[in-house]
């Protein structure tokens, strides 16, 4: 989680990266993030000229409809993450081949994981 790696978000970091060498010479490297299925810069300095945020947003926006893990489109879908402690519900940019919900197993705390999980559902996936 938090996570930006990935195939499919790789080249468009890459690219945004070389579009802001351009704009901001000198700039210092970005860290990406992923938030909820979009691509973010954590701890951007906020006090950039518009074609800096240009190109941040375009980035941003390119991921949001492109798999994080591969290169083919992809929309926001709420999966499973963090099996190895337990699991919890997180939003990720997936193609339908990338995307996988593993089953959970009914267990204390599951149901209140459940409501967490739908809410996600409701305010991040499309309905498509
Ligand atoms: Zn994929």
């Amino acid at each position: 989680m938090f996570s930006a790696d990935g195939a499919g978000w790789a080249p468009i970091i890459r690219r945004a990266e070389r579009e802001l060498d351009e704009v901001w010479p000198g700039h210092p490297q970005p860290y990406w993030e992923e938030k909820f299925g979009d691509l973010c810069w954590k701890s951007c300095p906020l006090d950039q000229g518009r074609e800096v945020w240009a190109v941040i947003n375009r980035a941003t926006r390119e991921a949001s409809s492109t798999c994080q893990t591969c290169p083919s489109p992809g929309r926001k879908r709420v999966v499973w993450v963090g099996m190895d402690w337990g699991g919890m519900p997180w939003v990720k940019t997936c193609c339908d081949t990338c995307y996988y919900l593993p089953p959970v197993r009914a267990r204390s705390g599951w149901e209140y994981q459940r409501r967490e999980y739908l809410q996600l559902v409701e305010l991040y996936e499309d309905r498509s």
